[in-house]
């Protein structure tokens, strides 16, 4: 039924999930940030909305590994207030 929806993997759990289900983020000017409108086109990094995968994608530096940098605590704190909201 839902074979039509493209998905998504979530770096730190790996499941693939519809993109209304997680977090965008890309890199731009050498910064990461959240793409909250899935605007930017630009190589683009996937999250579960869930505390649990945030704190986990920190612990295993996901953002630094795929973008090779530019991961900040900023990128994280930022991540959690945008799923606390
Ligand atoms: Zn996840």
């Amino acid at each position: 039924m839902s074979g039509h929806i493209p998905l998504r993997m979530c770096m730190a759990c790996r499941e693939m999930k519809p993109k209304s289900e997680l977090i965008r983020m890309v890199k731009t000017n050498g910064e990461v940030a959240i793409d909250t409108g899935f605007r930017i086109q630009s190589r683009g990094a996937y999250v579960c909305k869930s505390c649990k995968c945030i704190s986990l994608l920190k612990k295993k530096k996901c953002i630094e590994r795929f973008f090779g940098g530019g991961g900040s605590d900023k990128v994280y704190a930022d991540l959690m207030k945008y799923v606390e909201n």
